[in-house]
């Protein structure tokens, strides 16, 4: 069984706003030669998440607005004695920073509205996505 790894490295232009990595996750997967196997995304950052949604403008603000109403920017918040990001560590433990997905086929199994979507709560800044590959 083959196993491959690629990072992906990307930037974010504002503190918050989701970025549609979906082009590059299937080039890798495609560059990774397998056909039958796992992928296995992980966003390797403690203020930004990773979710499998549909990359519709307004619904891409929906979440944004929706984890602000969930989880508001300022709060009284214990990690803000030491920092000012508090919120934007609870939406990824919220949400979430790794998928794993079947590889069928030469195909990802994964509905056709789910793209790869990264949650950027604490940019601008230079991220990258960890892509672990296994199969054959
Ligand atoms: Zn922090």
């Amino acid at each position: 069984m083959k196993t491959w790894f690629k990072e992906i490295a990307f930037s974010t232009r504002q503190q918050r706003e989701t970025v549609d990595l979906t082009e590059e996750v299937l080039s890798a997967v495609g560059e990774s030669g397998v056909r039958n196997g796992l992928l296995v995304l992980q966003l390797p950052h403690a203020t930004a998440a990773l979710t499998l949604n549909e990359s519709e403008d307004g619904l891409r603000r929906d979440i944004l607005e929706k984890l602000d109403d969930l989880i508001p920017v300022r709060g009284r918040y214990q990690h803000d004695r030491i920092d000012t990001n508090a919120h934007a560590h609870l939406k990824s433990a919220l949400v979430g920073s790794s998928v794993v997905l079947p590889i069928v086929d030469g195909s990802i199994i994964r509905g056709t509205w789910q793209n790869f979507l990264v949650i950027e709560q604490d940019g601008p800044r230079r991220r990258r996505l960890a892509v672990f590959v296994m199969g054959e």
